[in-house]
């Protein structure tokens, strides 16, 4: 029987590449290890989304056979659960998955020698429960970086000490340690209001964590140093595991010709603005990027959501008018979706307008790609915050009336990026994180050591027999 790790990502594509990921990394450095992925997959009425998955499954199951994928089909929730957004929906959904997750552990315990449990941390089951007498240590993967994670398992005590007030009325100035000082106004939604279902979601899953074998977090020493310190250094906190950055391979997606429209641009020039895959705008907010642009006359690829924030479809139509005609020489505006690292691993990327979501950051600083925070939701506002005034490779865009973003601001902010010296310091600083990326991902790096103890705790982990293989 093979020792097995199991990795256990919540509902959603972006939650099952980061882990499939992650068992790519184990096996490249502990091929005698086996990983198994349990999928949930919801009842189709309440997100029906989810089979796309299966073509992603079946790509990983043929270039990486070593990763297995067990199946738990899910019920649907209860009619009791809480009415949530579809993004807190599949939160929900993973905890009544309990019952479920528990039984198929049971079963793969009997063909295999199961070794540890490692969660999304978006996934809110008692780990107690889940692994009933199968003696399996639990470890929570932290998609995001060490400073949204020190905010996060010091919120219940954040919230306490403001006497659990609504932030959302109240906003105060926080410090954390090892974070520049920052509002609550940067806090996710869910975060700041004690009185949202999803905000006790949240501090059970803090709970859950701080009881944990240990926390893996896909960021490296070189780039959050100090917060990495800060949580090392607090006896509350489990283990760390800083093993990034691990970076998403690209799975032959339709290329929407942005590849060949880079190689016949010159060297650094064009700027890319992409925003995840859920930054959307309103109509108003697309023309004044659209004039931005403009103002700025900098090459730009840009990647444009069909859904507006108001709903419906954004079409090219509610671009200015003549916009793509006079920018055509220019400028590449793609619908929905481009190859994001492919893009910004190209040489004629010299700038990035990005949503400052952790995955975009990590690419972005690994191929030395200074860049504009303009954060949209989630712990993105954090992650800003942390690029701006920790890391110092990002210039911060002034948030306007009414959310919006002036096509003057959005000018001088890129042009600031690739022309001013401010905009030189930031290039310099972003090109040596590039280097220490990969030092850290190299022999004896920090990542790798970071990777070699994990494993040594699974290996010294008490399970029904030895391990077969050496970290
Ligand atoms: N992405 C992409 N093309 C797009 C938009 C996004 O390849 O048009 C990829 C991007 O490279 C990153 C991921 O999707 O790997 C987005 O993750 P991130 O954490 O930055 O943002 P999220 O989508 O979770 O808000």
């Amino acid at each position: 029987m093979k020792d097995t790790i199991v990795l256990y990502p919540n509902i959603g594509r972006g939650h099952l590449v980061s882990m499939v990921e992650l068992g790519k990394l184990i096996l490249t450095h502990y091929p005698s290890l086996s990983i198994t992925i349990l999928i949930l997959t919801p009842p189709t009425t309440t997100l029906a989304a989810t089979d796309s998955n299966a073509n992603y499954i079946a790509a990983v199951s043929t270039t990486t056979p070593a990763i297995k994928f067990h199946r738990i089909h899910l019920p649907p929730l209860p009619s009791s659960a809480p009415s949530l957004p579809d993004h807190f929906l599949s939160l929900e959904l993973s905890r009544h998955s309990t019952p479920n997750v528990a039984v198929a552990l049971q079963s793969l315990a009997k063909t295999s020698t199961l070794k540890a449990l490692v969660m999304d941390f978006m996934n809110f089951n008692d780990p107690k429960t889940l692994t009933h007498n199968l003696n399996l240590p639990t470890y929570f993967y932290f998609t995001s970086g060490a400073s949204t994670l020190a905010v996060l398992l010091l919120l219940p005590t954040i919230h306490q000490n403001a006497a659990n007030k609504n932030f959302k009325e109240h906003p105060l100035q926080i410090h954390v340690p090892g974070l520049p000082s920052f509002s609550t106004d940067d806090f996710p939604n869910e975060a700041k209001d004690p009185s949202d279902p999803t905000f006790n979601m949240l501090i059970r899953t803090v709970e859950t964590m701080k009881g944990s074998a240990g926390i893996i977090v896909n960021t490296f020493e070189a780039i959050e140093e100090i917060p990495i310190k800060a949580l090392n250094e607090d006896e509350k906190i489990p283990p760390l595991y800083c093993i990034g950055p691990v970076i998403s391979s690209p799975y032959g997606e339709e290329d929407n010709g942005c590849m060949s429209w880079l190689d016949s641009q010159p060297s650094q020039s064009v700027v890319l603005l992409s925003f995840g895959s859920m930054g959307r705008f309103s109509r108003v907010q697309l023309r004044e990027i659209a004039k931005g642009l403009e103002k700025s006359e900098k090459r730009f690829l840009w990647v444009v959501r069909s859904e507006l924030e108001e709903g419906g479809d954004s079409g090219e139509l509610l671009l200015p008018e003549g916009f793509l005609e006079r920018t055509k020489e220019i400028g590449l505006v793609v619908r929905d979706w481009a190859p994001q690292q492919e893009i910004l691993s190209h040489d004629s990327v010299g700038g990035f307008v990005t949503h400052c979501g952790w995955n975009s950051v990590l690419e972005a600083v690994c191929e030395g790609v200074p860049m504009v925070a303009w954060p949209l939701y989630a712990e993105q506002f954090l992650n800003k915050v942390v690029l701006v005034e920790e890391m110092k490779v990002a210039l911060a865009v002034k948030v306007g009336k009414e959310g919006l973003v002036s096509s003057t601001e959005l000018g001088e902010r890129v042009k600031q990026l690739m022309d001013s010296a401010k905009g030189k310091e930031i290039r310099q600083r972003v090109f040596k994180m590039k280097m220490s990326a990969a030092e850290a991902r190299a022999e004896s790096g920090s990542s790798r050591v970071a990777l070699d103890k994990l494993a040594m705790s699974w290996k010294l982990s008490n399970s029904v027999r030895g391990l077969n293989f050496s970290p």
